[in-house]
């Protein structure tokens, strides 16, 4: 029996939501989300995740999450704060800052409530947050919890930051002012321009955060995108996933060790939400020392990801501005982009379309994740159905 207010609100909701073609069809993987899937029975090359350096199903984290839940258990029991800080979570934070280039870090249990405590942990009503209008949904909901004066900045537009860092550090009205952007954006694949925007944060004295959930296992050599600009001890906030190339679940902070200090006695998904499961806390620690002991992941990912694009674009395909693997395949109309997704995924490809709200309007594309797993038969073959489908539909 539902409470005839709430079934009203979701029935005229979830109309409406229809009607705006923003209802969210979810597909059942059967089995591991790795370079193939299957779905409905049918394989199918998968360009859709972020497991860039196909560690979610490699063998070493697998073997390490069964020995620490036998080890562990697989729940942590408790809050970090209470008794759910296990020695496997400390050895996991100790070896982030020690792949970051900080003294310290905190692992939080996923990304998304990382920067909704992080964030809202240190800037406060009576701050200013200059934010990029492209930054990632969990940094925009941290920055409207934390009560801090939200200014957009275009997006890497570096003249609009200094303008803007420029009159609200001269405006005298806030106590601190934070500049915070996604290291990687996930929808173009373009890269945040670190050395430009510390030159920019020492003059006007910013406080620097950089979300690299896309960047870490990815640039730098896998140690991020801040470590690619070897700015580590210039931004203050190192703030990633260990979900995408670390292929586990959990987010992070690494910095200094006052600021670990104070998230640890103030980020509210810290002191309220039960740790990291112990095996987690494992595979992402596996997953770290496999980066750093064998390059030849990053390499590979980074191999396979110049081949597609390349290949995408001698097809005729505009892959926009992007500088990583991840490759969006621009077509601009909402709609053809829908039925270009649903015509790959027939054919062999699963690749998801992303439309507006989530990228401007009339720049509707499909999202290609090419990854370290991917063999090169697999690209070839998706690279085929690319070049045919895309003829069927008249967008090369
Ligand atoms: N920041 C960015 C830039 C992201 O792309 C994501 C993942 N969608 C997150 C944060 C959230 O990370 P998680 O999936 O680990 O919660």
């Amino acid at each position: 029996m539902v409470a005839d207010s709430l079934a009203r609100f979701l029935e005229e909701n979830l109309i409406a939501l229809n009607d705006k073609g923003l209802f969210n069809t979810i597909d059942v993987i059967e089995g591991a989300n790795g370079p193939e899937i299957m779905i409905e029975g049918r394989k199918l090359i998968n360009f859709a995740s972020n497991n860039y350096l196909g560690f979610a199903t490699h063998p070493e984290l697998i073997k390490a999450e069964i020995e620490a839940a036998e080890t562990y258990g697989v729940g942590a029991g408790a809050v970090r704060t209470i008794n759910g800080t296990l020695d496997i979570h400390r050895a996991l934070e100790q070896k982030i800052a020690e792949f970051k280039g900080t003294e310290d870090a905190i692992a939080f249990q996923s990304g998304f409530n990382c920067n909704m405590g992080a964030i809202s942990a240190v800037m406060k009503k009576g701050d200013a947050i200059l934010s990029d209008e492209l930054n990632h949904a969990s940094i925009i909901d941290g920055c409207r919890l934390s009560g801090a004066k939200i200014i957009r900045v275009k997006h890497q537009d570096m003249a609009d930051l200094e303008a803007k860092a420029k009159e609200v550090t001269e405006s005298g009205e806030y106590n601190k002012v934070m500049y915070i952007t996604d290291g990687v954006f996930s929808m173009d694949g373009d890269v945040a321009k670190i050395d430009e925007i510390v030159s920019i944060a020492k003059k006007y004295n910013l406080i620097t955060y950089v979300d690299d959930a896309h960047g870490s296992g990815v640039m730098g050599a896998g140690a991020g995108t801040v470590k690619h600009f070897h700015m580590q001890e210039h931004i203050d906030f190192q703030m990633g996933t260990l979900s995408k190339a670390i292929g586990v679940v959990g987010g992070y902070v690494a910095g200094s060790k006052q600021l670990i200090t104070w998230l640890k006695s103030q980020a509210r998904p810290f002191l309220f939400s039960t740790s990291l499961t112990p095996g987690a806390a494992a595979a992402a620690l596996k997953s770290i020392e496999l980066m750093q002991n064998n390059p030849e992941y990053v390499e590979k990912l980074w191999e396979n990801a110049n081949y597609f694009k390349g290949k995408l674009q001698a097809i005729g395909y505009d892959i926009g501005v992007s500088e990583t693997p991840i490759t969006p395949v621009i077509i601009g109309d909402e709609a053809l982009a829908q039925t270009f997704s649903k015509a790959l995924i027939e054919a062999g490809v699963y690749a998801k379309p992303i439309v507006y709200p989530t990228v401007p309007l009339g720049t509707g594309r499909i999202r290609n994740m090419p990854n370290a797993a991917h063999t090169k038969e697999m690209m070839d073959h998706a690279l085929a159905i690319y070049a045919k489908v895309g003829k069927e539909l008249g967008i090369i």
